[in-house]
């Protein structure tokens, strides 16, 4: 087999037992691997009683058929189950090179059942697989498990994923955390491994993969890289990190302030990329197999936000710690970083719900009393660590904000126009008034409100895939709106079942080919598209069958409302883009479900008993 191991090992944490199982060769085909294949296998296993964060709800690593190869950006790894703070499907990647080591074992992907009895973490060396006490480990910080497990593994080459406070602690929105600082953030899934008292993975690999013709395969990957680097984004993310699209995503009104309620602040110069580099950048580093390198290693030296080398804050942290809560002190942002990384919490979800316990906070929803004594205030830097802290370990205040923000709206009775949340999952750091597109991308996407799953702002910018359907255009353009973004959305499902990073720019032809002299397998630009879609339209209909209707496809009216500053005053014309995204889509527009004729044209028939009944 070629690309593939063609195994998956299954451990199931009950019983102790360690079994492999054969890759399911049509499925590969069908859905390439990563969260495609992962969406197909785990659909069987989830139903709508399934609790989360039961032994009843599995939880999937998975890798895909060009990880751990030379193709570009290809260290990373999903990992799936139902989500505990969405209640549907839970999906997150992660890079570094954690995912190229689980290639490299000799598998496609890791399988969790049941639940330990006591704390255990896994151990793949070479060969050999065991599952060995973690009552030591168990409630250390990411970091001190990294370095406790190679001590007592007695190798540092070990690589390892593991969870921190915050999935011991199940707070909803606990990150898996890879190779120190690489962060599996969205959707939970770090709480779903403490939920199973399963504290890490630790990997030493001896194997490789083997390619259909390594020649081509190389010429190819070479191709790819210095097609994607002469991209605008790539050179930009290379010299700041992520970080470097502060500045412009103000400029345009994308990065938003005080709770996505303004569109000026004069703090977000003081928190730009260019601050962080110019001030406590200290190396550049990059993940497995990749050019882009736009991973930074940061140190504060001195005060009190002192921070010992560490990742740098990405955009999206620095917007949601930064802009939302008015906090402009970037040293304080940097500690925040750093104390979620240790405890493994997203940074998406964890920033935006400080920021809204702000907003509940001036908004007179909450008082001293709620809060047990804490003044949350806007910008408050001090606050802001503390609240980090106190989610991680579920005190105070903190265990309420650690269920994320509808479950805290809700207890409060906050309307939900006034959370920035859509099936549950925070909205991230790009505005649906500054790009239209986002609006309907985080309406329908299949985890929540998800920048991944589409980014239009990354289109916009002039990374388009004309060939997967998804042309330039303008940002205030929306013209066509509804079928641009859901080819968005499949050209983008089809990168999370490779798995690559977004920021990677293979062309069409370039995946195709990679695909082919890395499988043997024909897999030309339609196909692609058909899988994307195909996979996409499983997730949907996973959540259909969780309950998900067309009702959950909004936009909270906060995103409606007109901001000065980049954004010029415009909102997108969300109804009349949900229409034509649901009739591009073939889906129910009474019930939000994928018609049985557009089921049946994708091999997904197996779904319509579910979903439809009958
Ligand atoms: S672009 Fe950045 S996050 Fe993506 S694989 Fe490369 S170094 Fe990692």
């Amino acid at each position: 087999m070629f690309g593939y191991q063609g195994q998956i090992l299954k451990v199931d944490l009950a019983s102790q037992k360690i079994s492999t199982d054969s890759l399911n060769l049509e499925w590969a085909k069908e859905y390439l691997g990563g969260s495609g294949y992962a969406s197909r296998l785990l659909y069987d296993m989830i139903n709508k009683d399934t609790d989360p964060l039961g032994p009843e709800n599995p939880l999937l690593f998975m890798v895909g058929p060009l990880t751990g190869t030379p193709a570009p950006t290809s260290g990373r790894y999903v990992v799936c189950a139902k989500s505990p703070l969405t209640g549907i499907w839970g999906e997150s990647t992660s890079s570094g090179v954690w995912g190229a080591e689980l290639k490299h074992a000799g598998y496609d992907g890791i399988l969790f059942t049941g639940k330990a009895e006591k704390p255990v973490y896994l151990v793949i060396s070479g060969p050999d697989t065991e599952l060995r006490p973690a009552k030591k480990i168990w409630k250390k910080n990411t970091e001190q498990t990294l370095q406790q497990v190679r001590k007592e593994l007695e190798d540092n080459r070990f690589r390892v994923a593991s969870i921190g406070l915050g999935g011991v602690n199940q707070v909803r929105f606990a990150a898996i955390m890879n190779d120190n600082i690489r962060a599996a953030g969205r959707t939970g899934m770090g709480a779903v491994m403490g939920s199973k008292n399963l504290k890490a993975i630790a990997i030493k690999a001896r194997g490789k993969v083997e390619l259909a013709d390594s020649l081509e395969f190389l010429k190819v990957c070479n191709e790819a890289n210095e097609h994607q680097m002469k991209k605008f984004t790539s050179k930009m993310f290379k010299e700041l990190g992520t970080a470097g699209y502060l500045d412009t995503g103000y400029a345009f009104g994308d990065l938003v302030s005080k709770y996505y309620s303004q569109g000026e602040w004069d703090g977000a110069q003081k928190i730009s990329g260019s601050e962080q580099h110019d001030r406590y950048v200290i190396k550049h580093d990059a993940c497995f197999s990749c050019a882009i390198r736009c991973r930074k290693l940061i140190e504060v030296k001195e005060g009190k936000f002192k921070t010992p080398v560490h990742e740098c804050a990405e955009y999206e942290t620095l917007g949601t710690f930064g802009a939302l809560t008015l906090n402009d002190n970037l040293e304080s942002i940097l500690k925040s970083n750093e104390l979620c990384n240790l405890h493994g919490i997203d940074t998406i979800t964890g920033g935006s719900t400080i920021a809204f316990a702000m907003y509940m906070y001036e908004k007179e929803y909450i008082t001293k009393v709620e809060t047990e004594g804490l003044e949350i205030k806007w910008g408050d830097a001090d606050m802001i660590v503390q609240l980090v802290d106190l989610i991680a370990k579920r005190k105070g205040f903190g265990n309420i904000l650690a269920e994320g923000t509808l479950r805290a709206g809700e207890k409060f009775k906050v309307p939900r126009d006034e959370m920035a949340v859509i099936k549950g999952l925070e909205i991230p750091m790009h505005d649906p008034r500054a790009f239209f597109g986002m609006g309907i991308g985080y309406a329908t996407a299949t985890r929540g409100a998800c920048h991944m799953a589409q980014d239009d702002y990354e289109v916009c910018y002039g990374n388009a895939a004309p060939e997967f359907g998804v042309p330039f255009h303008e940002r205030f353009d929306d013209n066509k709106i509804g079928e641009i973004i859901a080819n968005e959305q499949d050209f983008r499902t089809i990168y999370s079942s490779l798995i690559f990073c977004n920021f990677a720019h293979p062309t069409g032809e370039h995946i195709s080919k990679l695909l082919k002299y890395g499988t043997g397998i024909d897999f030309p630009i339609e196909t692609l598209r058909l899988i994307g879609k195909r996979s996409f339209n499983l997730k949907r209909a996973f959540n259909n069958k969780m309950g998900i209707t067309n009702e959950d496809d909004y936009l909270p009216k906060m995103f409606l409302t007109p901001l000065e500053g980049g954004t010029e005053g415009n909102v997108p014309d969300f109804p009349r883009h949900l229409k034509e995204y649901y009739q591009y889509r073939k889906w129910d527009e009474a019930t939000g479900r994928p018609t049985k004729e557009l089921l049946k044209e994708l091999n997904l028939e197996f779904v319509i008993k579910d979903i439809w009944g009958g």
